[in-house]
């Protein structure tokens, strides 16, 4: 790792104790962002924990090059990644705000994982998903015009994965040594934290972070279990909580709440029927039924009001306590922290829309979108119904629903027939091609923030999507002039204009990336470009970057992304690839926390969508996998989605054809 050199950071938190940021030697300027925020960052946790900053000093390194992980929680001496450091000029306010997030995630850890350690590998999740929760509520709130809680609620990514039979529950018990490595995935961090988001929401904060003060103070300096902090939220919240939190530790999936509104009982009342949340086609058992923390948001006669209730029957009644009569609309999700999916009777449906949707907040409008989309993308919904959505919602002026449209639109994209093609690229133009070649992919002066994240989001998607010529073109030529002159474009944008000038490369650009890679010192240029050595569309180039894992002349283990192209048109190349060298592969690229790189093999296939590749998966791996420790659920996983994309292939086709016709 050295040679090295040291940065100092102000004194840190209440106790004033040093910190040192250790980086590899030269690169002392760039490490001054990381260096101005710590303090900072101690400092917020320090309020919500109400304790000081628990050791003597923090050291925060910086790790050249790692593989499979990003940052390491060591109590009082910190590692990471990279992406730690910039130099002034490239550090975007983007990169800026990822590395605060990861960086106030490992400081949060101080105290909950080291301060307070979990005692089994079966409870990690509260590590991590506490982190979570905790580093992206405080930056949050601290910085409301980063949008980081709409973001959130608009991944649709882990309630996707949720809805799998194959998915892991948030506490799994750990019965092998894969397990262990399994559980550091997105049902612990992402879907933990939102559990507890949703839990800290019905208690309300408040009483939450007395129960978390609690907690702490009881297991400082020793060992604690899930158990003990429902304890702590029990005696703090009365007793309830804890039990309703159990529900969704232990079983795997999320709720659907069907709504209606019975205007005829005094007063009003809400129904609620829950049932798992199944994608078309699921094989997923039904397990026992959730208590669902449900908080609903309502006007009337009298003005606007909201409640919350426990939702523990399969049919429930909420009676809405106000005295203004019969509510215009009601909304069932108050701030969007509900880990669960919304179905409304069509007629409330229609009331929130056409009078309540001004009322919600940026988040809770971004759930409804995010509902529509788990609906359309599990096989639940049409294309017609869909596609008015996102036409509807497409000119919104928020970048984040403008982006949940095309993730809706853009989530057919495997299903386009070839012949149709010309079709979408039509629809997808009509919707945001004006915007696109507005925005162009060069920032402009003065434009905000969300300008600029809008530009990431959408201009890429029209240029590929929509076949647009122009902004292809001006992305060939950008490419050919950063790679001579490594200023010349917004550091955010250089890998969506790599992607895209890669998409129509020919060989002597891949040639002329090859040499570049070889030659760039710089690690973050060196994976741009490597990203961009994957995304050729050309399936001849795609193996030959495939091969480049062969060659030594780029590190190996950088090249791992190669794997993993973007494009429907090379998904054989890669699969024929792994399949020819899946021995070779397997010893040479390292494992992660102690399995083999074999186990994560199958997720190369997880793109088909047909039965005859599904069956092709399974018997390639089925000798294979056994003796790679954590395979299994990967591969259970990839044999899942190829099987649902086929039936909800079949489902939406027909309509998806007769729409794309019309464009
Ligand atoms: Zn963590």
């Amino acid at each position: 790792m050295g040679p090295l050199e040291i940065v100092n950071t102000e004194p840190i938190g209440k106790n004033q104790v040093p910190g040192l940021i250790i980086v590899p030697r030269g690169r002392q300027a760039e490490a001054s962002h990381a260096a101005a925020v710590t303090p900072k960052l101690i400092s917020l946790l320090e309020d919500y924990y109400g304790t000081p900053y628990p050791y003597q000093k923090l050291d925060q390194v910086v790790v050249p090059l790692t593989t499979s992980w990003g940052a390491m929680e060591n109590a009082g001496l910190i590692a990471y990644g990279d992406f730690l450091l910039a130099p002034r000029e490239e550090d975007t306010a983007l990169r800026q705000r990822r590395r605060a997030g990861i960086m106030l995630h490992e400081m949060s850890h101080q105290w909950f994982g080291d301060l307070v350690t979990t005692a089994w590998w079966d409870d990690i999740w509260l590590n991590e998903a506490f982190a979570s929760w905790l580093s992206l509520k405080l930056l949050n709130e601290a910085h409301p015009d980063w949008k980081l809680r709409p973001e959130e609620v608009s991944n649709t990514g882990t309630m996707r994965t949720d809805s799998l039979a194959s998915a892991r529950k948030i506490r799994q018990p750990i019965e092998a040594p894969g397990d262990i490595a399994n559980a550091f995935d997105g049902i612990t961090y992402d879907k933990g934290s939102q559990v507890i988001g949703m839990f800290e929401n019905y208690v309300n904060p408040e009483v939450f972070q007395h129960a978390i003060r609690l907690y702490l103070s009881r297991h400082a300096w020793g060992n604690a279990t899930a158990a003990d902090l429902l304890a702590a939220l029990d005696t703090v919240a009365g007793p309830g909580a804890g039990a309703a939190f159990t529900t969704f530790l232990n079983q795997g999936g999320f709720p659907l709440l069907r709504v209606k509104l019975n205007c005829d009982t005094t007063p009003p009342a809400l129904e609620v029927s829950q049932e798992r949340f199944l994608p078309l086609g699921s094989a997923a058992k039904v397990g026992p039924l959730w208590q669902v923390p449900i908080c609903v948001e309502w006007a009337d006669a009298s003005g606007g009001h909201s409640q919350c209730a426990m939702q523990s029957k399969a049919h429930d009644t909420i009676p809405l306590h106000a005295s203004g009569g019969c509510p215009a609309w009601v909304f069932a999700n108050q701030n969007a922290a509900g880990y669960y999916a919304v179905a409304y009777d069509p007629r409330l449906f229609e009331s929130l829309i056409s009078q309540g949707i001004d009322k919600l907040t940026l988040a809770e409008r971004v759930s409804i979108l995010r509902d529509m989309q788990l609906t359309f993308s599990s096989g639940r919904s049409d294309t017609r119904t869909a596609f008015a959505g996102a036409r509807e919602f497409s000119r919104d002026s928020d970048r984040i629903v403008v982006g949940q449209t095309e993730a809706l639109v853009s989530s057919v994209n495997e299903l386009v027939p070839p012949e149709l093609r010309l079709n979408y690229a039509h629809f997808v133009e009509t919707l945001y091609g004006a915007r696109a070649r507005e925005l162009g992919w060069r920032p402009k002066a003065g434009e905000s923030e969300d300008t600029r994240q809008l530009r990431l989001e959408l201009v890429g998607f029209v240029a590929v999507s929509g076949q647009d010529r122009p902004l292809q073109e001006d992305a060939a030529k950008l490419a050919h002039t950063w790679l001579q002159d490594r200023h010349s474009l917004d550091p955010d944008m250089v890998e969506p204009v790599l992607e895209v000038a890669a998409y129509n490369g020919d060989r002597p650009w891949f040639d002329a990336l090859v040499a570049s890679a070889k030659g760039t010192k710089v690690k973050r240029e060196r994976d741009w470009i490597i990203g961009a050595l994957g995304s050729f569309r050309d399936p001849a180039i795609e193996r030959s970057a495939l091969e480049l894992l062969w060659n030594g002349d780029i590190d190996a283990r950088e090249l791992i992304p190669v794997l993993f192209s973007p494009w429907k048109e090379t998904r054989d190349i890669v699969w024929d690839f792994v399949r020819e060298n899946f021995d070779r592969l397997n010893s040479k690229l390292p494992g992660a926390r102690g399995i083999p790189f074999g186990s994560r093999l199958p997720l190369t296939a997880a793109r088909y969508c047909d039965e005859s590749h599904r069956q092709q998966v399974a018997s390639f791996f089925q000798s294979r996998i056994a003796s790679l420790s954590g395979g299994k659920r990967n591969l259970d996983n990839v044999l899942e989605r190829i099987s649902l994309c086929s039936v909800r292939a079949d489902v939406v086709r027909p309509g998806l054809v007769a729409f794309l016709a019309e464009q």
